[in-house]
């Protein structure tokens, strides 16, 4: 019989939440990375990620105390981005992890703004923020032996807003869970709420 007095072993990441603010595909842009992933693994191999699984990591918060969440929230709606466009148009290969991803060659001026304001918040708020330097790349591929790299049918991806996801580790691979979302507006554009 359990002893009484013995309480059950909590896990060790209870009261926490792996947190990530991200750029997530609309249906449209979700199946042109996929179509680039299924092509990508036919020359590097590996394993595909799902295609509902397809991102682009904005922010990195990892572990987050549940009682930090609103204050995750107030980072991000202290952030006014730009809605802008992403042109995805070269895959590339990082060996010390083995992912095969694809990114752009060139970064709009509104992305690297919306990745700074972002972490600059955090980093305000306490949060232990990833301080690499940035590389815009949606990972397709993992456990991949990479290659010469082959010629990717372009992806453009429209951006209009950002969102804060959860991941839950499975035993496999993560699941991602959209928490909130946050639209990307012109500036004087109205997007929804009480006037006034
Ligand atoms: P797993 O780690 O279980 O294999 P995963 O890497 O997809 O799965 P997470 O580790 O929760 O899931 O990462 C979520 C997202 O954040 C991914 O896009 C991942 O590349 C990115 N990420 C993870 N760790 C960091 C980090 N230290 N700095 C920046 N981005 C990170
Ligand atoms: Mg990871």
């Amino acid at each position: 019989m359990a002893d009484p007095v013995q309480p059950a072993p909590l896990p060790a990441e209870s009261g926490t939440l792996r947190l990530f603010l991200a750029l997530w595909p609309d249906a449209a842009t979700r199946d042109a990375l996929n179509r680039n992933g299924k092509w990508l693994h036919r020359h590097w191999g590996g394993r595909r990620m799902r295609a509902d699984t397809l991102h682009i990591t904005l922010a990195f918060l990892g572990a987050t105390p549940v009682d930090k969440l609103d204050a995750a929230v107030a980072c991000a709606d202290a952030v006014e981005g730009e809605p802008y466009e992403l042109l995805l148009d070269q895959a590339g290969y990082w060996r010390h992890n083995r992912i095969g991803w694809l990114g752009a060659s060139e970064t709009p001026p509104q992305h690297a703004e919306l990745v700074e304001a972002l972490n600059a918040q955090l980093r305000a708020a306490d949060f232990p923020v990833d301080e690499r330097p940035h590389v815009p790349h949606v990972t397709l591929l993992r456990k991949s032996d990479g290659g010469e790299v082959p010629e990717c049918r372009p992806v453009r991806w429209p951006m209009r807003e950002f969102v804060l996801v959860k991941s839950v580790t499975e035993p496999d691979s993560a699941r991602y869970e959209v928490m909130r979302r946050w639209v990307l507006a012109r500036v004087g554009e109205w997007v929804g709420g009480e006037l006034g």
